[in-house]
């Protein structure tokens, strides 16, 4: 096969409203038409073309020879209501993702408590290598196309008959290493037409790719950042996040300033607590001037163990300390008691699971 053949269809779900409108425009439809097809898609939540019982035939055979509907498969979910749910899904080339849906909670994130949050993964493993994180541990596949991300919401809403209203973007994967369908998955999931979610209540984490903080901050919609810094210093943070070396905390730093400055939003530092590691009072110290520098919120993370890698997560008495140093600097800080724990929650571990079991990978699709 050559040429045209040889490419894949794009998805349906990584289609903006003005690039259907455009298709249609090229067959003598008028808008109408591309706003009948997202609202089958995003209102009613149809899965197939033929569905779309108002489209007329012709222009739906149309769409299926441009477009493919492909569906990420749940195979895997654990948890129940009431608790973080875990869902692990197969894309059409057979790799894996997850997504995790998080029940409604106060400190997670913002400020409303009837919230659930859904949290997407956007690359099928993570080049990024931090020393702590499953995600990582096997290496990058590829990355996700807008769809596969889009899909994971309509999947989980499906699966769990509940409707998201928060979005974080800290599932497997470096969401800014992504950025262009990440951009796309997040103007469909914001769009009236699409998800319908709206931009504060999404949230971009990184591991710190400072030039695409910049970009980011230059883009129109309000989405949140979150920093996954984990080290307060150089010196520690170098030890688990090779990231640091491209770009050290100074860059990093300056880049949230010009996020903080453009946006007029505040940036959130995510920092998992790991025993003997960056869990001192010199690193509390140093995480508090940086936080006030750029009136950043500090979300702490008791470790979440990861087979096979040596960290561990502090007593409750050394978090509180930690968490006390910060206070007592008026620096706005929280803990995450990841409510997930007990089932592996931190993302990338269910998948990891999944590849590493390898009767488990041959009979996914079987659920
Ligand atoms: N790549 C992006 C987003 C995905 S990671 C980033 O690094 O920000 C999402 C968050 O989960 C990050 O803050 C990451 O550091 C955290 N995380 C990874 N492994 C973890 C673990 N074992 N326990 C707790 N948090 C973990
Ligand atoms: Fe990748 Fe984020 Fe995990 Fe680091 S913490 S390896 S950037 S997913």
């Amino acid at each position: 096969m050559i040429g045209k053949q040889m490419q894949k269809k794009r998805s349906i779900k990584s289609v903006t409203l003005d690039e259907l409108t455009a298709w249609f425009s090229g067959l003598g439809q008028s808008a109408y038409r591309s706003k009948q097809v997202m609202q089958w898609l995003y209102g009613k939540r149809v899965k197939s073309f033929e569905q779309m019982t108002d489209v007329p035939a012709a222009f739906r055979e149309k769409l299926a020879e441009e477009f493919s509907f492909e569906e990420i498969k749940p195979v895997r979910k654990q948890g129940s209501k009431d608790t973080t749910r875990k869902f692990l899904f197969q894309l059409g080339d057979g790799s894996f993702i997850e997504s995790v849906l998080i029940p409604a909670s106060p400190s997670l994130y913002g400020e409303t408590s009837d919230r659930r949050t859904i949290c997407v993964s956007t690359q099928v493993g993570c080049a990024y290598g931090c020393k702590f994180c499953a995600s990582g541990l096997d290496g990058f596949a590829r990355n996700l196309d807008a769809g596969e991300i889009v899909d994971q919401i309509l999947q989980v809403e499906e699966v769990s008959g509940e409707k998201i209203n928060n979005i974080v973007f800290m599932g497997m994967g470096e969401p800014l290493a992504n950025y262009k369908n990440l951009m796309q998955a997040i103007a469909i999931i914001n769009a009236h037409w699409g998800v319908a979610l709206g931009a504060r209540h999404i949230t971009v984490s990184t591991s710190g790719l400072a030039p695409r903080i910049r970009e980011f901050a230059d883009q129109p919609l309000q989405v949140r950042l979150a920093i996954s810094l984990h080290g307060a210093t150089d010196e520690v943070r170098e030890q688990i996040m090779p990231v640091n070396r491209k770009y050290n905390l100074e860059t990093l730093i300056e880049a949230c300033e010009y996020y903080h400055r453009n946006k007029k939003q505040r940036v959130t530092f995510e920092y998992i607590l790991i025993d003997n590691l960056n869990d001192t009072e010199e690193q509390a110290h140093a995480l508090a001037a940086l936080s006030l520098r750029l009136e950043a919120k500090v979300n702490l993370i008791p470790y979440n163990k990861v087979e096979g890698l040596p960290w561990e997560r502090p007593s409750i008495r050394r978090q509180d300390y930690f968490l006390g140093i910060l206070r007592q600097h008026k620096v706005v800080a929280t803990i995450r008691r990841e409510k997930g724990h007990d089932i592996d929650a931190a993302c990338g571990q269910l998948r990891l699971q999944a590849t590493r079991d390898k009767s488990f990978a041959e009979n996914a699709d079987t659920r």
